[in-house]
């Protein structure tokens, strides 16, 4: 693959720089073929990781990912999360299995907990430990966590087998630039952008307008191109229409030069102190 078009995880595994995700899908049973065909669309063009969660469609999401991978198992890396509310050492247990039995796979590739809740972060990662010894995930991460949660992981014994954090990451939401991404490159964890183009408003960003002109792009794209520019960023976009699915394969090859930059420095501002990390 293509060193641009990739991202090492801690583990010395290499994954794709853009991936797809899958909130929203698995909701409405007349959409779902549609769903299952737009994420194979992404898989064909190279979209390999695919990011669901046992919370989507409660289950239903993970369900459509099984479906659009049928017969190709090999060629995606999945990333699937736990509920906080799931993070006991036995909840963790019980949630992967199920998330293994919608996702008709024996193995996720990279097992995150999705937001801190009120079980102790030590329990949940000897959890994750246990469940790679047994084979049924390959790697764990978080995610939504703040540079202090992410200093608390590492302080643990086996914090350091951290692959990811995925958060909430695009230029309307820039506040990780200030310390949390930092920290990320110099520990060298990848971070993974979660609603990289604000859930299709930065689609329609009128400070975009003019750059996505002269690039012959869309608004989406130089939203896109502007986070997949980067070392040590994943971006998982979620695309149930094909012509999204392609714009944002697209993105991958749409380069921005240092002008482009500074313009969106100026149209987007980066933080000038620490922003408590946002959520959606
Ligand atoms: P997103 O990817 O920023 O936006 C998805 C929306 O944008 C959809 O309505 C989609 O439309 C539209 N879209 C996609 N590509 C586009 C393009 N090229 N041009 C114009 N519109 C485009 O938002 P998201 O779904 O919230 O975030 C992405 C993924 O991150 C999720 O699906 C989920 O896997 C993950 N996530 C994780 C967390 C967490 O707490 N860890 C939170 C939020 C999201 P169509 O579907 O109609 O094509």
């Amino acid at each position: 693959m293509d060193a641009m078009k990739v991202v090492t995880l801690q583990a010395g595994e290499v994954v794709p720089r853009l991936g797809q995700g899958t909130w929203n899908m698995g909701e409405d049973p007349r959409r779902r073929a549609e769903e299952v065909a737009a994420l194979q669309l992404g898989l064909d063009l190279g979209m390999t990781l695919v990011d669901t969660a046992e919370m989507y469609a409660s289950g239903g999401a993970e369900a459509i990912v099984a479906e659009a991978m049928a017969g190709r198992r090999q060629e995606v890396f999945i990333v699937s999360k736990v509920l906080p509310t799931n993070a006991t050492r036995r909840g963790v247990q019980k949630a992967c299995e199920a998330s293994l039995e919608r996702l008709r796979t024996e193995v996720i590739d990279l097992y995150l907990l999705h937001w801190r809740g009120a079980v102790p972060l030590s329990e949940t990662i000897e959890a994750f430990e246990e469940l790679k010894s047994a084979g049924k995930i390959r790697h764990w991460g978080v995610s939504n966590f703040d540079t202090d949660d992410m200093e608390e992981l590492l302080r643990l014994p086996a914090g350091a087998a951290v692959q990811t954090n995925q958060v909430l990451y695009n230029l309307t939401r820039r506040g990780i630039d200030y310390d949390l991404l930092p920290w990320s490159n110099r520990r060298r964890i990848p971070v993974m952008a979660y609603s990289p183009v604000e859930q299709g408003r930065l689609g329609n960003e009128r400070r975009l307008e003019a750059m996505a002109r002269r690039l012959g792009a869309t608004a989406a794209q130089v939203a896109l191109a502007w986070l997949l520019r980067q070392d040590g960023v994943i971006a998982i976009p979620k695309a149930s229409r094909p012509q999204h699915v392609r714009d944002n394969r697209a993105a991958l090859d749409l380069e921005l030069t240092a002008e482009d930059l500074a313009e969106l420095d100026r149209a987007f501002p980066p933080p000038r102190g620490k922003r408590p990390l946002e959520m959606i």
